[in-house]
């Protein structure tokens, strides 16, 4: 299959929602990450996507939508509470799991009673979404467990053969996938997975906000999780990834010991005139950090790093999101001083 690269033109994305009305899998741009997307109606559209991918077919994708009110068509009931963080955070980087029914075939839940609903806010997804007509599943447009693609080049680099075409909607602006959450009552809601809308920012609108513990810690192998991207290894560049928690001067004493060929470093920007290592920087703030981590960690291979050691983020605000990430890409191997 050869891969084409659709640009943002109206007659391109034309030709996008009619690739994916007619059951084809499309490299697609969103505010979060690059996504590959397909009618979550048509089961042999969206087992291209796993396909494609390599994704275990019991990880669920998420179903995007134009608009929240279409959620009812896809879903058995909606609390409340999910039509008030809608009207808050709708659209954008959040995806609420909701109770499907059987418009959503068991292919594109993973085998789940319930599906991840989302509003992407780019308006190159959001035109589509419109287009075709089609309620979106779209994952991550990454090989499985590789850093997701936040450019169209990225998707190209892991898609080309592999999908239909690719539009060309720029760089993402998040940088991390979108904070999955689910309801726990009427008045409480648990993130699953860290994005863009954090804990502090759902708490103006609920009562209580709980924070998996799957998000920073390992999970054992067998055991069910709430959400089961948690269970496999993710965002992981061929490089060996290890995680410094520390002061700069403490991080530089532990790249000193190991330093040699191949051995590169991510820092902060303000490290940078101080570090006398082969280095990377991804920004100064959490917000730069979630736009840069994953661009950088493709990078860092194609720069043929062997082994990276990586300043901690600060796991506060969207810190939290860049943090799961990179704890994920270092396979939970962190040296904490
Ligand atoms: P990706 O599409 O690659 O960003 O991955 C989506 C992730 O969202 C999955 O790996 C799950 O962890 C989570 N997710 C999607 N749908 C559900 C669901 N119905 N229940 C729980 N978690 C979900
Ligand atoms: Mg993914």
């Amino acid at each position: 299959m050869d891969t084409i690269l659709l640009n943002d033109s109206e007659n391109d994305l034309l030709k996008a929602a009619d690739l994916i009305k007619n059951g084809n899998v499309v490299g697609l741009p969103t505010e979060t990450v690059y996504g590959l997307g397909a009618d979550s109606a048509n089961e042999n559209a969206v087992r291209a996507i796993f396909t494609a991918k390599g994704r275990p077919a019991d990880n669920p994708l998420i179903v995007h939508l134009a608009d929240f009110s279409d959620a009812v068509k896809y879903t058995t009931s909606i609390p409340e509470l999910a039509y008030k963080l809608a009207e808050r955070f709708c659209p954008g980087p959040l995806t609420m799991v909701l109770p499907k029914n059987d418009r959503i075939p068991m292919v594109t839940s993973g085998g789940l009673d319930t599906v991840g609903i989302r509003v992407p806010s780019h308006p190159v997804m959001h035109r589509i979404i419109e287009l075709s007509g089609c309620p979106i599943a779209a994952p991550s447009a990454n090989i499985s467990g590789y850093p997701s693609p936040t450019t169209a080049e990225h998707v190209m680099r892991d898609m080309q053969g592999r999908v239909a075409a690719v539009v060309n909607g720029g760089q993402s602006d998040f940088g991390v996938e979108s904070t999955v959450i689910s309801f726990d009552s009427d008045s409480s809601v648990r993130i699953l997975r860290p994005g863009a809308v954090t804990q502090e920012m759902l708490l103006e609108v609920c009562d209580n906000v709980v924070i998996d513990p799957a998000i920073l810690h390992e999970v054992e192998e067998g055991a069910t999780v709430a959400s089961p991207g948690m269970k496999y290894k993710h965002y992981s560049p061929k490089a060996d990834i290890i995680m410094v928690e520390s002061d700069f001067e403490s991080f530089k004493s532990v790249v000193d010991k190991a330093y040699s060929d191949g051995v590169y470093t991510l820092v902060f920007d303000g490290d940078e005139a101080n570090c006398p290592y082969r280095h990377m920087s991804y920004g100064s703030d959490s917000l730069q950090q979630a736009h840069l981590l994953f661009q950088r960690l493709r990078e860092l291979d194609e720069l043929g790093a062997k082994k990276v050691y990586v300043r901690a983020p600060s796991p506060e605000g969207i810190g939290l999101a860049v943090y799961n990430r990179l704890i994920r890409a270092a396979g939970f191997e962190v040296i904490r001083i």
